[in-house]
């Protein structure tokens, strides 16, 4: 290191403490990268890679660098990337600094720690996870640092680590923190399309040790037991979220009171799936990653990004606490009684912005002069929203919303309205706020004025009518003489700098002037940041008020969204009990009633675990049987999750459950193939279902041989049948026509299909469920219509006659 300068010193020092990421090094305007790192920010951010002086072999240096003001915007496309970004800034004045200006790493930025408002979507949280294992089970830790929210869950026993999974597929977390000692354990437990979507970073094995976790817990949330947070005997748990906060301490260099509490996740308390339903179901994404043509984006008429979040969190966790799912559907029904009363609500909601994110920033200190002027709008309408909600009587509805009018009044009183982006250029602060701030700019003030009147009696002492007083930064002010008017310059003025065409001159009246002005200024921008600062700390003083407003308010934003759908799609109050029912009339399906081209034709079903246990539902390929599997979930989920559904009547008895094994993809990946993944999926439903889950078979054993997939589909459907303790309420679709004769034998199973009418030119398809069984499949119809050569699909029927009479062998020859 000897040979390199100062300053490359200084970045090789900065740079050693963080290998793992790319460091932003502060130089000047611009945030300049180095080497390895210059090289791959190059490439990510397609921006040109030159270089700078020569390392200790004489070769040049890599570097790039992006403008400091530009940065955010660079570092969201890094992040998005899975990168990891040290910012080192300049840490003292450059005019001060004696030597080297000293620098410092003042933000880690990872996938999972992001807040700023450019990095994260905003009707999505943005999860950071902790993993934990011991002999005695393993544990799972959420943070979303941008909103505060904090879990934990611990597990134990055989499937202890497909909860963990379960839970890590509903939390989507975009980064993952490990103990280093555990991390080819997790490699070979997490599944490789979650290892590929986050970041693992790998930490100390010590920031996982119980007693240091616990003693980190109790001291953040200012407690002497984590019992409050039922964390006391789960070690483990206790641990993960230790953990976790010591990761973002030690990135964030930042104060964390938003995260004020943590919750334990009780997984009995809601209805679980796992990915391959949430999946299968379209959910959240369409199977072609596509989002419009999804429950979520069907039922989001949110108007806030809290509510969007909130309503993407029901969606993946639907509820199994009746008593909560009733309290929500009174509040739905009673807002949907009032299309005034909801646009009143959707139009304040509407000018609310992301308090919860911006309430995160303020405590965080990153957050800016228009945050808080944008945060100030939001707490005003607060008392507004209060009032409408006051109207209502259902228990939720009945939830006040405290309306911080205290934190409202300060932001307006202190923050000036045009305030900018930037702390460092003045203009935060509003006149009247700050008396000693006042005075300045009054100073100041009567400084500049007096320069612009010294202009004036300048020209009129001297005579000279082009005289100019002007600025710059380097000289302040200066009076500007052209050439041919030099002869008129009085002895007072003293010459600074000559140009082509004209003189620049100062007096000691001027430089008098200049100092007050230049000292005024210069104090001000120190004092309105000091303000600032003030400001936002009393505000974030005040967190968990707002917070707490927040969460009343999305809770307001995802009632009112149910309402609306409800309202505009014609959907019902559905009436749900304990019992292991399900009855649906004239149902539709969510996503497709609203984007069909022809109308939806609505079904029915009846299901229960007795005389309705298992449907096997038969019928031609486009017939619509798995939209109606579908449906039926989707109706359950949408109740469960407190929502109105589409349906003319819904009688749901809870499900703990749903189980779809629906046509899969091969999972090369894992090195399964199609038939392996079809199987493992099957076998996780007979061993897990119980007799409140609710379970959608379609197509089980058609990856293999004919007869290999019919004897395990049959066998599959009479275990589900017959099984005394489980009995779930199971629709089974089914192509082999075979097992309908189940119904024959066994009680609570029976035949449904879907019904078409064959015409001359084809088959036409009336998409409607009734009991029955399907006379064939039709399948060659199908492949007509989609377009397979006419003597293929002649052949084909051919085929299908002598093998319908036996007449050929297996290599379609006349026997
Ligand atoms: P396959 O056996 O080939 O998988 P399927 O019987 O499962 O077919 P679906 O995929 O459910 O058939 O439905 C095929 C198409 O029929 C759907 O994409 C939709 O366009 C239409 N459809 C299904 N159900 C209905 C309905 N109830 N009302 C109107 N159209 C429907």
């Amino acid at each position: 290191m000897d040979n390199l300068t100062p300053m490359m010193r200084q970045y090789h020092e900065i740079k050693q403490a963080h290998p793992d990421m790319l460091l932003f090094f502060r130089l000047g305007d611009f945030y300049e990268m180095f080497y390895e790192d210059a090289i791959a920010g190059s490439r990510e951010l397609e921006i040109t890679l030159t270089s700078r002086n020569t390392d200790r072999e004489g070769r040049k240096i890599p570097m790039c660098g992006i403008p400091h003001h530009a940065a955010a915007g660079y570092v969201a496309r890094l992040l998005k990337r899975g990168y990891k970004v040290a910012v080192c800034d300049q840490v003292e004045e450059p005019r001060q600094a004696k030597g080297i200006v000293r620098r410092e790493v003042t933000r880690i930025l990872t996938p999972g720690t992001a807040i700023d408002e450019q990095l994260l979507e905003s009707k999505e949280n943005n999860f950071l996870a902790a993993l934990h294992r011991a002999e005695t089970g393993t544990a799972v830790a959420f943070l979303d640092v941008s909103t505060g929210e904090f879990c934990a869950a611990q597990f134990s026993g055989e499937r202890a680590d497909e909860a963990l999974l379960q839970e890590l597929h509903r939390f989507r977390p975009r980064e993952i923190v490990l103990a280093r000692g555990q991390r080819e354990r997790w490699e070979s437990v997490l599944p490789e399309e979650l290892l590929e979507s986050v970041v693992a970073t790998p930490e100390a094995d010590w920031i996982f040790n119980r007693d240091y976790s616990e003693r980190l817990l109790k001291q953040h949330f200012q407690v002497s037991s984590l019992a409050g947070f039922g964390l006391e005997d789960r070690p483990l748990a206790a641990g993960a979220a230790g953990a976790l906060l010591h990761y973002v301490r030690e990135t964030q260099k930042n104060g964390l009171s938003h995260v004020s509490r943590i919750s334990l996740l009780d997984s009995s308390r809601c209805l679980k799936m796992d990915d391959d339903t949430v999946r299968n179901l379209e959910l959240l994404q369409g199977m072609d990653g596509n989002r419009k043509f999804t429950l979520l984006a069907t039922l989001d008429l949110t108007r806030t990004a809290m509510g969007g979040r909130l309503l993407r969190q029901w969606v993946c966790r639907p509820c199994l606490d009746l008593r909560e799912i009733e309290s929500r559907l009174d509040g739905v029904e009673e807002l949907k009684a009032s299309v005034i009363g909801m646009k009143a609500l959707e139009k304040l909601l509407a000018s609310v912005r992301d308090v919860e994110r911006l309430i995160g920033r303020v405590t965080m200190e990153t957050a800016n002069a228009r945050d808080l002027l944008a945060l100030r709008d939001s707490l005003k309408v607060l008392p507004l929203l209060d009032q409408e909600r006051s109207r209502y009587s259902s228990e939720l509805l009945r939830t006040e919303i405290e309306p911080l009018d205290d934190v409202a009044e300060l932001l307006e009183a202190a923050i000036d309205e045009d305030a900018p982006a930037v702390l460092g250029e003045g203009g935060l602060i509003r006149e009247g706020f700050d008396s000693e701030l006042d005075e300045l700019r009054g100073i100041a003030r009567k400084g500049k004025d007096f320069i612009a009147g010294l202009e004036e009696a300048e020209r009129r002492r001297t005579g000279i009518s082009s005289l100019k007083v002007k600025f710059n930064r380097v000289f302040g002010y200066f009076i500007e003489v052209t050439r041919a008017n030099l002869d008129a310059v009085p002895e007072r003025y003293l010459r600074k700098q000559t140009l082509a065409s004209a003189e620049r001159f100062i007096t000691p009246e001027l430089k008098e002037y200049e100092e007050k002005v230049l000292g005024a200024e210069e104090k001000i921008v120190a004092l309105e940041r000091e303000a600032f600062i003030r400001v936002r700390r009393e505000v974030a003083a005040r967190a968990q008020r707002i917070q707490k407003a927040a969460q009343v308010l999305a809770l307001l934003d995802v009632l009112l969204s149910f309402a609306e759908a409800a309202h505009r799609h014609r959907y019902v109050r559905p009436q749900l009990d304990s019992s292991q029912k399900l009855l649906i009339r004239a149902g539709r399906h969510p996503v497709l009633d609203l984007h069909l081209s022809t109308p939806f034709v609505p079904n029915d079903l009846v299901c229960n675990n007795d005389s309705d246990q298992m449907l096997i539902l038969t019928g031609p390929n486009m017939g619509g049987k798995s939209t109606f599997l579908r449906q039926n979930a989707l109706i359950v989920i949408m109740a469960q999750m407190g929502s109105f559904v589409p349906a003319d009547e819904a009688r749901i008895g809870l499900v703990d459950r749903i189980y779809t094994r629906v046509g899969a993809g091969d999972d090369l990946a894992r090195g399964r193939s199609t038939f392996m993944t079809e199987m493992i999926e099957t076998a996780r439903i007979l061993n897990t279902a119980t007799s409140r889950s609710l379970v959608l078979l379609d197509e089980v054993g058609r990856g293999t041989a004919t007869f290999d997939g019919l004897s395990i589909a049959w066998a599959v459907a009479e275990y589900l049948a017959t099984s005394q303790d489980r009995r779930p309420r199971t629709i089974f679709a089914t192509h082999y026509l075979e097992l309908t004769r189940l119904a024959d034998h066994h009680e609570g199973v029976r035949n449904y299909c879907v019904a078409i009418r064959e015409s001359g030119s084809g088959i036409i398809f009336f998409h409607k469920v009734m009991p029955g069984v399907a006379s064939k499949s039709y399948g060659i119809e199908v492949a007509k219509l989609a377009g397979l050569p006419p003597e293929v699909v002649d052949r084909a029927r051919e085929i299908l006659k002598r093998l319908e009479r036996k007449q050929l062998n297996l290599s379609g020859e006349r026997r």
